[in-house]
């Protein structure tokens, strides 16, 4: 037998008629043994996070009201593609659309939302978008059946950011992705979501199928990912701040886990490890435009003069700053912000630490700026006193820009570059970070400076 292609259809595919019937052709047009995994309509994982907000702060009927919508809306989708056929695929959104319901009074009434009750209430999205994909494609003479992934990808117990078990996975994938396929069923899966080994929902976090789909892949060692979406692949900027950025033929995996860390949304930061460890490429494709190149993502690139390869951004983060000539040279004084980081599980995206050893900076979320804040100041409390921590200060909102390119590495000159770049642009630098593989240069900027430094520095590597 062949090698399965794995196919993940993100949220813009799936959300209407139109881009449901190309999700179908595309799916037509392979014919070995096929896995296809699908994200929740656009919008409605946003939609299902306010819904359980709702809920939380007791309103379930705004809460009940939200998920009726995002039901009709699928069950109209299904009555526009399929007509009668869909029947089954109705009855399924029905059943879970009232369960989802039932969850949700429960949180109301409880007025509080566990990371596992978000778990059941999210998967929701994708849960009614696999039938409805299956549905289509069936009537398109594609035979599909939709299945959960609860019970087949397992991860562990980490709710709202769970961890895939490869080795467990591998196992379900083996008996119930492998005998469908064989006997010429494309199982239509739901990304995001996954269980526990014991079968309690979890979710991969936001943007999730992409790694749902990786995962796959490497559980049934496929040939080939492919995450359609609805651009031409990883692009030199985000197209929505660079009108003119352009599409890459291809990236390494190391670029792509930078770009995706530092804000490239096209595809989710943990998608590549899988595909890495299996060696499976990974490409990135139009669903609107499927025969455009994308991007592939291989262990190598082969090597080409550009230096900077993408220009990415990551907004709504906060800056914190230890700041105080008493730390220089003593020992174990960054040991105790991370610590404090660690207790307060705040996860920090950026660290940067002048040579004075004067100041050392973190970039955090937004949401966790003043925890962090108040911690660090309980923590360093005695030398604050004594002055030997000056201060410990808030800049927000910031944003953390980065370039990255393997041509930066061992390339003089790069970072004069960038930020000669951003000086004709009035922009002012907060804070500098390379990573030691000189393969990305990130920078910290105000919120309200993020696009004007983006564009800068597309312009100089991308617009010369
Ligand atoms: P999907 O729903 O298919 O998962 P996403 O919205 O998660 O799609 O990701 C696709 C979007 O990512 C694009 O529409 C684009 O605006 C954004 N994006 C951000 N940075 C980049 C980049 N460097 N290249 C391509 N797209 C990018
Ligand atoms: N539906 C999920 C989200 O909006 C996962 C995904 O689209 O990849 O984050
Ligand atoms: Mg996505």
């Amino acid at each position: 037998m062949s090698k399965p292609i794995v196919f993940k259809f993100g949220g813009t595919s799936v959300g209407s008629p139109g881009a449901i019937e190309a999700v179908a052709k595309i799916v037509a047009a392979e014919t070995g043994e096929r896995v296809v995994v699908v994200s929740a309509t656009a919008g409605t994982t946003d939609a299902l996070v306010r819904a359980a907000e709702q809920a939380t702060s007791g309103d379930a009927a705004a809460a009940q009201q939200t998920i009726e919508r995002l039901s009709e809306e699928h069950r109209n989708l299904i009555a526009d593609l399929v007509g009668v056929n869909g029947a089954s695929a109705l009855s399924e959104i029905v059943d879970l659309t009232d369960r989802t319901i039932a969850l949700l009074r429960s949180v109301a009434l409880l007025r509080e939302c566990s990371p596992r009750s978000l778990d059941a209430i999210l998967s929701y999205g994708e849960r009614v978008s696999a039938p409805m994909i299956a549905a289509l494609l069936t009537a398109r003479g594609v035979a599909a059946e939709a299945l959960s992934a609860e019970g087949l990808l397992i991860t562990d117990d980490v709710f709202g950011h769970a961890n895939p078990l490869l080795e467990l996975t591998r196992e379900r994938a083996e008996q119930q992705l492998v005998p469908r396929m064989r006997y010429g069923t494309v199982p239509v899966v739901t990304g995001m979501v996954g269980s526990t080994a014991d079968g309690v929902t979890t979710t991969l976090g936001r943007g999730g199928s992409d790694y749902s789909a990786a995962v796959l892949a490497a559980a049934l060692g496929a040939r080939e990912c492919r995450i359609y979406t609805d651009v031409s692949g990883v692009m030199s900027a985000d197209p929505r701040i660079v009108a003119d950025a352009k599409p890459l033929p291809a990236i390494s995996y190391a670029e792509a886990a930078e770009l995706s860390y530092f804000g490239a949304k096209v595809i989710h930061p943990r998608t590549v490890l899988p595909a890495i460890e299996a060696g499976i490429p990974v490409r990135i494709l139009n669903t609107f435009a499927p025969d455009d190149p994308g991007t592939t993502i291989a262990a190598t690139t082969p090597r080409d003069n550009t230096v900077v390869k993408a220009t990415t951004s990551l907004g709504g983060l906060g800056l914190v700053t230890v700041q105080g000539a008493g730390m220089s040279g003593v020992p174990g004084f960054a040991a105790r912000v991370f610590d404090t980081t660690a207790a307060e599980k705040i996860s920090v995206l950026m660290i940067s630490q002048a040579s004075s050893e004067n100041s050392i900076c973190l970039v955090v979320p937004n949401d966790s700026v003043k925890r962090l804040d108040a911690a660090l100041k309980r923590m360093f409390s005695k030398e604050l006193a004594r002055h030997d921590v000056e201060k410990v200060a808030i800049e927000a909102p910031v944003a953390i820009v980065s370039a990255v390119g393997e041509g930066m590495r061992g390339t003089p000159g790069v970072a004069a570059r960038i930020f000669g770049a951003l000086g004709r642009a009035n922009v002012n630098v907060i804070a500098i970070a390379q990573g030691s593989s000189e393969l990305n240069i990130s920078l910290v900027v105000g919120e309200k400076d993020r696009e004007a430094a983006v564009k800068a520095i597309h312009r100089e590597f991308h617009e010369s």
